[in-house]
């Protein structure tokens, strides 16, 4: 079992004195630097010139700078940019602005794991990472409670590596819910087989796989994708309260009975197998080469996919289905995305 630290075992006198800099004010920046100055923790931010980020960080009263000038000020360098130009601010904006005892603080490990950045041995290298999105590790911190956080610790020059990261979670509110020690290359490596097998892939596909299903036997797209897209969120809220118990409690007994005997005929063997190689490829570096080359040619096969996927009837049907329920938010990339 996993070791967790709480409140008690989180002392935020590791942050005194320090300047915490959080580069990228979006979803985790914006939680993370509201609830470290709510906790009384010296904190700046840094955006890049024009962007409507560095406003709001203004207008939420941070003195903003770009992460050239927050690296020089601060002691807490917090890594809360996109990961994949994480490497190139770091070389260009960062490398040269560390001192002695500095910390590089991560939220997830791809960089450090797949060595796109190598910090110098004089700086701690820590992760907290929020197992929530930024929004709700603001709202919880503003409630009194927290989401819990993963720690860990790749490089310790200053004795106290893990002692401050522990206080930086206590500062986000992390350790009132539970912060839990991992390694980045743990951390890292079952995040992208997360995503990759079970959440954005192997879900997708499944429901994909089932509205092309019963479409290709002649039944109507609208009713299928209510029956094998829409309805999933039911089912996933279902098991995100109260476990797959709650879930198979809460529908009928022939969907409970359907559901245990023909999930194991749909993911077989051959899907397990499939898993252990996806796995695979994420321990051997495989994948975050591609994905990091695909970037450096600027993504033709990535965006190629995702036009196909926005094209697919599925997406269609689902977009249609949706003006018929306004209680739900038109989100599409046209209509401002996030
Ligand atoms: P976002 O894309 O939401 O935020 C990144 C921010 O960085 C944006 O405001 C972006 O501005 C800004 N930015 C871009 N370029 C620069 C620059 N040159 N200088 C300063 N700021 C810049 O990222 P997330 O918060 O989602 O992710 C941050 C980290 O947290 C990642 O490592 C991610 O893996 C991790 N994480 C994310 C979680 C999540 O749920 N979102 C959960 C746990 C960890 P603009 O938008 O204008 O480009
Ligand atoms: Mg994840």
């Amino acid at each position: 079992m996993a070791k967790i630290y709480y409140d008690k075992d989180c002392d935020l006198k590791y942050l005194n004195g320090k300047k915490v800099a959080v580069l990228g004010y979006g979803s985790q920046g914006h939680a993370h630097s509201q609830n470290l100055r709510d906790s009384g923790v010296d904190v700046i931010v840094a955006e890049y010139p024009g962007s409507a980020a560095w406003k709001k960080a203004e207008q939420a009263g941070f003195k903003v700078f770009t992460a050239d000038e927050a690296a020089k000020q601060a002691d807490i360098i917090v890594m809360t940019l996109p990961d994949t130009i994480q490497a190139k601010i770091y070389e260009n904006s960062i490398k040269n602005n560390l001192k002695k005892g500095d910390v590089l603080l991560f939220a997830h490990g791809f960089n450090i794991r797949y060595n796109q950045i190598i910090a110098p041995d004089f700086v701690d290298v820590v992760m907290i990472a929020p197992k929530g999105p930024g929004h709700l590790v603001r709202s919880e911190y503003l409630e009194g409670r927290g989401v819990p956080n993963l720690v860990a610790v790749a490089q310790d020059a200053s004795g106290n590596a893990k002692n401050i990261a522990l206080a930086y979670a206590k500062g986000i509110g992390g350790s009132r819910a539970g912060v839990i020690e991992t390694t980045f290359k743990e951390e890292t490596e079952t995040d992208l087989f997360g995503e990759q097998a079970v959440l954005c892939g192997g879900v997708t596909e499944l429901m994909k796989a089932g509205f092309d299903t019963l479409v290709e036997a002649g039944y109507q797209p609208e009713i299928a994708y209510f029956e094998c897209i829409h309805e999933m969120k039911l089912i996933v809220d279902l098991i995100y309260e109260g476990g797959m118990e709650w879930m198979f409690y809460s529908v009928s007994d022939t969907a409970e009975y359907g559901g245990y005997t023909v999930g194991p005929k749909i993911i077989t063997e051959e899907s397990r197998k499939a898993m252990k190689e996806v796995l695979k490829r994420i321990q051997t570096g495989e994948f975050a080469s591609e994905w990091l080359l695909e970037t450096q040619v600027n993504q033709p096969k990535f965006k190629s996919l995702r036009t196909l996927s926005k094209e697919a009837l599925n997406e269609k049907i689902g977009n249609e289905l949706r003006k018929m329920m306004p209680w739900l938010k038109k989100r599409t990339t046209e209509t401002g995305g996030k």
